[in-house]
């Protein structure tokens, strides 16, 4: 079975993309919205929950691609924030523009809304909705969740203190550099892609979907 992963986000996609192939016995085979040809504005995500923004995304581009279809939906949960940024993770800062302008940006608002909050009160977690859409069988909907415990940096942790939002590390996306993992003592930008998708909530999540998928029978 051919599966759409219906993402514009390239890290997302590599993400997804590196969990499945380790499972090839499921005999499925993912394609990306370019792969497909798929050119659509991308829906407006307004639901309250990381879970409802997923279907919603799922359906939509099912809908549109005629394809079974995988989409997430994700962001950081802040503890000594109330869980902000929470859905609105990738809007947090209102800056519009390329991931090169709005990460920073979001990572800036960040930093200065938790300022010198100790390292013991920054607890926070990654969250990734994933869902599947069928258009085949729009009465089955499928959601499940993956989560990444971790906190975030302090100041002083950052390679350069002097701008504390470029926290440390190069890999990933997002608040990677900021999130901070006590285990291998790095931040998740610092994670090889392997090791990330090894803990990660989108590896989770994706390594729970394909196991519901595998019980229904999908390959
Ligand atoms: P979405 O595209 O609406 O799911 O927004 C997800 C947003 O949450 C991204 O733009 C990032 O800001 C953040 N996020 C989600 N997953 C990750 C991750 O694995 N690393 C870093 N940031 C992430």
């Amino acid at each position: 079975m051919q599966i759409l992963i219906a993402t514009s986000n390239p890290h997302k996609l590599d993400e997804i993309r590196a969990v499945a192939a380790g499972h090839p016995a499921l005999g499925l085979t993912f394609v990306g919205l370019s792969d497909v040809g798929l050119d659509v504005p991308e829906p407006v995500e307004d639901r309250p929950t990381f879970e409802g923004n997923a279907q919603l995304k799922a359906a939509y581009y099912a809908g549109h691609a005629g394809l079974p279809t995988l989409a997430d939906d994700s962001g950081l949960e802040v503890d000594a924030l109330g869980g902000q940024p929470g859905v609105l993770s990738a809007r947090y800062s209102g800056v519009a523009g390329g991931r090169d302008v709005v990460d920073p940006a979001n990572n800036r608002k960040l930093m200065a809304a938790l300022g010198d909050t100790p390292a013991d009160q920054r607890a926070a977690r990654f969250v990734c909705a994933m869902a599947f859409a069928d258009p085949a069988d729009t009465a089955w909907s499928l959601v499940v969740r993956g989560t990444f415990e971790g906190r975030i940096i302090t100041p002083d942790q950052a390679d350069n203190p002097a701008e504390p939002w470029r926290g440390c590390g190069a890999n990933g996306f997002g608040y990677d550099p900021l999130f901070w993992l006590d285990g291998p003592g790095c931040t998740s930008a610092q994670l090889s892609p392997e090791e990330k998708n090894s803990r990660s909530h989108r590896g989770d999540a994706t390594r729970k979907m394909l196991a519901r998928l595998s019980d229904r029978g999908a390959g």
